[in-house]
């Protein structure tokens, strides 16, 4: 052997040995088989998944190694790019014998040919991805069960970026908007609600992103019913992966509860006979009104009612007839009232109006109009009474050194009692 040849097999060898020690630290199992399926070559890291020595496996076919009565897969893999002369990428799913444990292999094979062509055996390399597949298997459980909930449970979810697109949403808010989640997500709520509705939503969304903070409020939305419905809401700003601005949101119909509060708000307020304002309600306001006309030094009056000799009604008629006739006498006097005055039933046969920004001149003629109203007018009751009622009216206005409303008040009152004094069917008014 001369030189140069002893030459050039040193260096097939030292390329044969790097190749060796590249494929020994490829992290992947690389292998080749004869036609009969019996290893010619693999690397260190098939001899250590098969808990033996490389020169251990050469020569021996894969029932060695693995369990084929379980899996089946690898040898019909191998038999297909033998037969057929293809390359074939696959997953194996193998069990080996020495641990008994299941694997997955993402694996690729190739026919393996000499110079004329034919085909000799296969090579193949493969990478464990069972790790990988547990983990996917186990996101996969995770999602589902997740879509599971919020598409069960009672609350409208979302979620939504800072440019109001929407990156969620569950079935009940698809349901709730007549389109399907697919066609909702991606779109900009403007894009899938009415503007109105809309742009009421974002007056909260846009605080939950300007003060990166939990927000709760109420919010209410005409549903398909065409009705209008009542959601609590709560919306927290949420970390996602791709770093946009993004809230969630659960929002709970609370439509019944909502009209239920109002039932009870308006029950509070109302008197339960003449379906007027209860005097709880008439303070509540006339407090406010008389805030509001001391701070922009407007007028304010109060005219105080009390029926006439009603005891004698009662007495006449008996007591459910006077009630039905305290009910003619608030729907007689009912349509005179103007929007921003109150009107309501103090108790028994007493009401009270209060007239904002009005002058002297007319608070006395409104009352004056109230007399005559009753004055002329015969109370017509069903069973054919006819009771002629009369009433007595005292009017106070609003002075400088009133300190609440109840100095206004008190004055109405003193007025009643002296219109009372005077005769009845009266007005008197003070100052
Ligand atoms: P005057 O005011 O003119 O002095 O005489 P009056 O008879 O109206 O005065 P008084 O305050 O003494 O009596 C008011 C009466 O109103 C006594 C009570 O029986 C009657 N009354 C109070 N509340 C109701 C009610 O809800 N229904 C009926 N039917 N009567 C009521
Ligand atoms: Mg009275
Ligand atoms: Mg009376």
């Amino acid at each position: 052997m001369n030189d140069e040849k002893k030459h050039n097999i040193a260096d097939l060898l030292l390329q044969t040995q790097s190749m060796s020690e590249l494929l020994n630290n490829i992290g992947a199992y690389v292998f080749s088989k004869d036609l009969e399926g019996k290893y010619t070559y693999v690397n260190s890291d098939v001899a250590e998944l098969f808990k033996t020595t490389v020169s251990n496996v050469i020569g021996k076919d894969d029932s060695h190694f693995f369990d084929l009565e379980i899996s089946d897969e690898l040898r019909q893999n191998d038999l297909n790019v033998i037969r057929n002369k293809i390359c074939i990428e696959s997953e194996e799913n193998n069990v080996i014998k020495s641990t008994g444990k299941l694997h997955t292999y993402k694996t690729i094979k190739k026919p393996l040919l000499n110079s004329q062509g034919d085909v000799i055996g296969l090579t193949g390399i493969s990478t464990d991805i069972t790790v990988q597949k547990t983990l996917e298997a186990e996101n996969r459980d995770q999602k589902h069960l997740l879509d599971v909930i919020l598409n069960n449970v009672d609350a409208y979810i979302y979620m939504k970026d800072s440019n109001r697109y929407f990156k969620y949403v569950n079935s009940k808010v698809a349901e709730l908007f007549g389109l399907p989640a697919k066609d909702i997500i991606g779109k900009r709520d403007i894009d899938v609600i009415p503007q109105e509705f809309a742009d009421h939503f974002w007056q909260t969304d846009k605080l939950v992103f300007e003060n990166n903070e939990k927000h709760i409020i109420n919010e209410a939305l005409l549903g398909a019913d065409n009705k209008m419905h009542h959601y609590l809401s709560i919306k927290v700003p949420c970390d996602v992966k791709d770093n946009s601005n993004t809230l969630i949101g659960f929002s709970t119909d609370v439509t019944e509860l909502y009209q239920l509060k109002e039932k009870f708000k308006q029950l509070a307020n109302t008197d339960e006979l003449t379906g007027l304002y209860n005097r709880r309600y008439f303070f509540e306001n006339a407090k406010r009104e008389f805030n509001r006309a001391k701070r922009h030094q407007k007028a304010l009056a109060v005219i105080s009612i009390d029926v006439d000799h009603f005891k004698a009604i009662n007495d006449q008629y008996g007591h459910p007839t006077g009630d039905k006739a305290l009910i003619k006498i608030a729907q007689l006097i009912t349509p005179t009232i103007r929007e921003e005055d109150i009107f309501a039933r103090i108790g028994g046969e007493e009401f009270s109006i209060t007239l904002s920004d009005t002058s002297k001149e007319k608070c006395q003629q409104a009352a004056e109009r109230l007399r005559n109203l009753l004055d002329n007018n015969v109370i017509s009751l069903d069973n054919n009474i006819q009771i002629p009622i009369k009433i007595s009216l005292g009017v106070s206005i609003i002075k400088a050194s009133d300190t609440s409303f109840q100095d206004l008040y008190a004055r109405s009152d003193i007025a009643l009692y002296k219109a009372k004094s005077i005769g009845r069917n009266q007005v008197h008014m003070i100052e």
